[in-house]
């Protein structure tokens, strides 16, 4: 089946009871059992009818086995790091989002679990014999570095690690890690997976049974589970996930090809494909905030992957929880402007960015 069909058919069934077309939303806590012990559900934090459908259409997605839903991408992270010993050696991106940074360095350091974060875009890069995990991002939040996620995942197998994708960015309407030998697919599902900016989650994904294991022992033990509305309408923003994706493609394409012939903008950073795009303009950092302040049809806010255009300074908004000198190596400008392209008409898109650029010259 192609993806575009299993976007809005994969997981799921017509209602056993009624016959619904749509997935219910099975808003309880708990199931009654015909004799005690015996039931096939028992209690919504280990199982339930409507996070199980989307459970299932995100694992079918991403070509895996398992899919296991978690109340934000966060919880998803962490429950993948839980998976560890203190004293293991995580490989990590150096330009992940600033969340994951700041669980990493700041919760899980204090467990003993140890991290170096490298530049995974370079073909070169050597994995320590001591690595159990491999963390990358690609495209990367936001500097949309990406990764060879084939080379990457032989490099870390061959030293007994484990590599994971967050493959937030891409979806996988663009990049199938575990279909390259990734071993783990996470998603903030908050993102394009939802993609109407009124949810959030996450999963993880896999097809080895054994970390599929794990997983959902952590999702019923440590209870960072997504409510069954929120997994509704996670479900139901999936289903336009193709179309989405390819409208976000075709504008995020046409802002880039125009602003990369602007004598005001510095560079433009996009890996070629889907709806994220960075750019420096020429001028200050106070051009930059005159920038994101003026547009209209692109909200200042942060997130991403939503129908509609958001715009952010990633310094001060969704990068801030990083070190100012660690960004400043990794090359996250303070003047650097991420662009979320929504599903908008181009037009009013670029009519938007204009009217920004003359502000921003003021
Ligand atoms: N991964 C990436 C690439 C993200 O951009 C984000 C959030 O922005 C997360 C993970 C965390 O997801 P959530 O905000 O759903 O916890």
């Amino acid at each position: 089946m192609k993806i575009d069909t299993k976007v809005i058919h994969a997981g799921q069934q017509p209602d056993p009871l009624t016959g619904a077309v749509m997935t219910p939303v099975y808003q309880t806590s708990t199931y009654a059992q015909k004799h005690p012990g015996v039931a096939e559900w028992e209690y919504s934090r280990t199982h339930n009818p409507t996070r199980t459908a989307l459970q299932d259409c995100l694992a079918a997605l991403e070509s895996g086995t398992h899919g296991v839903c978690f109340a934000s991408g966060l919880a998803a992270v962490d429950t993948v790091i839980r998976t560890l010993d203190p004293g293991d050696h995580v490989l990590c991106g150096d330009d992940v989002y600033g969340g994951t940074y700041r669980l990493f360095t700041t919760v899980f350091a204090k467990y003993g679990i140890r991290f170096t974060f490298v530049d995974l875009s370079e073909d070169d890069i050597t994995i320590p014999d001591d690595t159990k995990l491999v963390w990358a991002e690609t495209p990367t939040n936001p500097l949309l570095k990406t990764t060879d996620i084939q080379q990457l995942a032989q490099k870390a197998h061959a030293v007994g690690a484990i590599l994971a994708v967050d493959n937030t960015f891409a979806t996988p309407i663009f990049q199938r890690p575990l279909e390259l030998g990734a071993d783990i697919v996470l998603h903030s599902t908050t993102k394009y997976l939802g993609g109407h900016s009124d949810v959030v989650g996450g999963v993880l994904i896999t097809s080895n049974d054994e970390l599929a294991n794990q997983f959902t022992t952590l999702q019923n033990s440590v209870g960072a589970v997504p409510g069954p509305w929120d997994c509704f309408l996670t479900l139901r923003g999936v289903k336009t996930l193709s179309v989405r994706m390819q409208r976000h493609d075709e504008n995020a394409k046409a802002l880039v090809a125009w602003m990369r012939e602007r004598s005001d903008v510095d560079r433009v950073i996009y890996p070629g494909f889907g709806g994220m795009v960075s750019f420096v303009l020429k001028g200050d950092l106070d051009a930059a905030v005159r920038f994101v302040k003026a547009t209209k049809v692109f909200t200042l806010a942060e997130s991403l992957g939503g129908v509609e255009s958001l715009i952010e300074l990633p310094a001060i908004m969704t990068h801030a929880s990083v070190p100012p000198d660690v960004r400043a190596s990794i090359g996250i400008d303070d003047g650097l402007i991420r662009l979320s392209v929504g599903i908008e008409h181009i037009d009013d898109q670029r009519d938007d960015l204009e009217r920004a650029f003359d502000a921003a010259r003021q």
